[in-house]
């Protein structure tokens, strides 16, 4: 029997770490002690301009003062703006937009099937994924991610999702069917470890999509918006998808996210198809405009791909000296995987102990997600803290073998 005065009012379903912070500023957040850490994390990903951007500051307070929100059952001349904007710079011809990344990747998903629908072709609603793929944790995107950890215990897994093994060529081909509808897949798996698919491999992924008249989309919730320096990831490979879901970083903190399309593939989703009460209300859509101004601004981009390189020369360094606690670094841009030979659990562990935050990832990975405003010499500072949590471990691992 459960003692009402020892539950605790939230649910159980995070393990949190013993930090309590109470303001941010820049790449910095302080505790309610007055502690600083350097975030690494960005509220995965999220923060893209770091904490109390100057610009979103006064956006935020200048449109809360105006109109917060509105229904989609008027026009939101925020959503035509940021609408417009992401279209100019994508493949896109539509957007709808949500809030968060999981509702995002359900417009995509209804979107891919509406379409086969609106083709006389209802009986293609069958989506393949990747293996260590994530999508969302919505009882749709848990069966689209097919991590068991994530279905276990929620009923039947949801029909329509094929999953085959992280860049499977032939398991690819021989998973397309009479009933496929679209191939979905993260151009870089954030939660998966930092794996990112090879640029031919997404080169054949759009090929076979062609050939066989499926729809492809990315999940670029966590590699978009300039995390991976480039607007979107899926760009590095001169590719472009059918449907897109984003999220995380759009947002810079604010809960927003978007499924863009091409006009052929949101032709399914007419009036009274879709619908959400808040995705993209006015206070949401100046938010997200704002972030737009600063990251689509000349040179933006350029500073993230330099100071990734910072980050990269780093990091390979400090592997290069402790090859018993770090073995591989992974990714691309600011979306950044140690693939840890010790637990990553221990490695995230020590780096708080240097106040450097971070994020745990599958395969024992550790992701670094570093704002996209971080300077060079805040990247050098993140890297001599790194290598004190990685070299305090291998002190206390002298004989930990590499994996
Ligand atoms: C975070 C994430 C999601 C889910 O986003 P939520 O806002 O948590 O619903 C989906 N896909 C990817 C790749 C993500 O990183």
């Amino acid at each position: 029997m459960t003692d009402a005065k020892t539950v605790k009012p939230l649910y159980d379903t995070y393990n949190r770490a013993a930090l309590r912070f109470e303001r941010g500023d820049g790449i910095w957040l302080v505790t309610e002690d007055g502690e600083r850490y350097l975030d690494f994390a960005a509220g995965i990903a999220v923060n893209s301009l770091g904490h109390s951007h100057p610009h979103l500051v006064e956006t935020l307070k200048a449109q809360a003062e105006k109109l917060w929100h509105v229904s989609n059952i008027y026009q939101v001349p925020g959503q035509e703006k940021l609408a417009q904007r992401l279209i100019d710079n994508t493949f896109a011809d539509k957007v709808f937009f949500t809030n968060s990344g999981a509702e995002a990747l359900e417009c995509a998903i209804k979107t891919a099937r509406r379409y086969h629908y609106a083709n006389g072709h209802p009986e293609r609603f069958h989506i393949i994924t990747f293996e260590g793929a994530f999508h969302g944790r919505t009882i749709a995107t848990i069966a689209a991610g097919g991590q068991a950890k994530y279905l276990e215990g929620f009923g039947p897994k949801a029909p329509g999702f094929d999953q085959v093994p992280f860049g499977d060529e032939a398991a690819l081909r021989a998973a397309i069917t009479p009933e496929t509808a679209a191939i979905l897949l993260e151009p870089v798996q954030g939660e998966g470890g930092l794996r990112a698919f090879p640029d031919d491999f997404l080169r054949l992924v759009r090929r076979l999509c062609d050939e066989n008249g499926l729809l492809l989309i990315f999940d670029e919730v966590q590699s978009g918006v300039g995390r991976t320096g480039r607007f979107f990831a899926h760009e590095w490979a001169g590719v472009t998808p059918d449907i897109m879901a984003i999220a995380k970083g759009i947002g810079g903190g604010f809960p927003l996210g978007a499924c863009l399309a091409t006009a052929e593939a949101a032709k399914g989703m007419v009036a009274g198809t879709h619908g959400s009460t808040y995705g993209g209300n006015p206070l949401a859509m100046a938010v997200g405009n704002a972030v737009l101004d600063v990251v689509l601004e000349e040179g933006f981009l350029d500073n993230v791909n330099a100071v990734a390189l910072v980050f990269k020369q780093g990091l390979a360094s400090i592997i290069d000296r402790y090859p018993n606690v770090v073995s591989e670094v992974r990714g691309r841009g600011l979306l950044i995987g140690l693939k840890c030979v010790v637990p990553n659990t221990s490695l995230v562990q020590a780096l708080y102990d240097e106040h450097v935050l971070c994020v745990g990832a599958g395969d024992n990975v550790v992701r670094l997600l570093p704002p996209l405003i971080t300077t060079p010499e805040e990247a050098r500072e993140g890297l001599k803290r790194i290598e004190a949590a990685v070299e305090r471990l291998a002190i206390a691992n002298p004989t930990s073998k590499t994996a």
